[in-house]
């Protein structure tokens, strides 16, 4: 059986449980790390956030994938291929996305950080539970990811206001769109979510400013970039009490610096950029089902606009 190449290339996904699953749907497709590949066979490439350069050595690649939901790991580069690039998009990363969201949402609407505090000073600290509907959470970013979190959210009885470029219908999620109604729409928002990609528009969308314009006390969710707030306004908002938590899933520089303020601020919660990560047993199918469209000519699913940045 005559065999295409796909390249495999990440420094932080193991690429056995992805050539097993490819390889299983495809068996006409050899997976193969950088090393291991012939170039010339080279057809696919599965990718995240590969060297400079790295494309140049495959001259008949037909489809670049990022391994994940992001597109800014390539946005902006002067050295990708003339060739459709796609993102995943799968249900299984966004049911992991919307989890996350759900638990950091959850740990501010029931005052788990409060209780964290006042158990280890043994003291029986009461705070009577409000109802979901009273408590009004905002999602910037109605996307696969962030559209999916904002619909969980309003499942679970949450007043959820939804803010994106376009106008979107999701069921029981209130919808703004625009610049112009940002601010109006942070001053309602008691927990915002920021799920965002990040481009050129939202790098540093969330300023002093906009964390100004949230009300006293509000609670920070950011699970897309960190650049995307800006950091130091993030910290002083933070510091002040004015912001009154933060759960931060990513930050302008990975991994965060042992000594950035952040770590230290008692009302923080950090994780490792790890909201939701690829899932090879059900994100395969979709690398799979690109290959096969672009074999028969057909323009592959989920790709991203390089000029608009996602
Ligand atoms: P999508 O590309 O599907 O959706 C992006 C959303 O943001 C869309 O609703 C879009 O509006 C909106 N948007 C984009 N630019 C603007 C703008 N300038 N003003 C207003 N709205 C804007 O992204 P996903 O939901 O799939 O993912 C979101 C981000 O989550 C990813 O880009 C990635 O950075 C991050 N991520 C983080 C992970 C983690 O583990 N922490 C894992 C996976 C992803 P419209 O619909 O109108 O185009």
């Amino acid at each position: 059986m005559a065999t295409e190449t796909l390249v495999f290339a990440s420094a932080v996904d193991p690429i056995g449980p992805w050539r097993d699953t490819i390889e299983a749907i495809l068996p006409d497709v050899c997976v193969r790390a950088p090393d291991a590949a012939e170039p010339g066979a080279v057809r696919y490439a599965l990718i995240w956030k590969p060297p400079h350069g790295f494309f140049a050595r495959y001259p008949a690649l037909r489809l670049v994938t990022i391994l994940g939901a992001g597109a800014d790991a390539l946005a902006g580069r002067d050295d990708l291929p003339d060739v459709p690039i796609t993102r995943l998009s799968d249900p299984e990363m966004a049911r992991m996305m919307s989890h996350y969201v759900l638990f950091a949402v959850l740990r501010y609407a029931r005052d788990i950080p409060a209780f964290d505090v006042a158990q280890r000073e043994a003291r029986w600290h009461y705070v009577h539970p409000r109802e979901a509907r009273e408590i009004r959470v905002g999602v910037l970013g109605l996307g696969e990811l962030g559209g999916a979190a904002a619909i969980e959210l309003a499942r679970q009885g949450f007043s959820v206001r939804g803010w994106a470029r376009s106008q979107k219908h999701l069921p029981d999620v209130a919808c703004y769109t625009g610049r112009e109604a940002l601010d109006a729409f942070l001053a309602e928002i008691e927990i915002l979510v920021v799920m965002l990609p990040l481009t050129p528009e939202t790098r540093g969308l969330l300023g002093p400013g906009e964390l100004a314009a949230l009300p006293a006390g509000a609670k920070l969710i950011n699970v897309a970039r960190g650049a995307i707030v800006d950091e130091a306004a993030l910290v002083d908002a933070l510091a002040s009490g004015r912001l009154g938590g933060a759960t931060l899933d990513v930050f302008a520089r990975e991994p965060l610096d042992r000594d950035h303020p952040l770590w230290t601020l008692p009302n923080v919660l950090i994780t490792p950029h790890l909201a939701s990560v690829a899932i090879p047993a059900s994100a395969a199918r979709q690398v799979a089902d690109n290959i096969v469209r672009v074999r028969h000519g057909l323009a592959p699913l989920h790709r991203i606009d390089l000029a608009r940045g996602y």
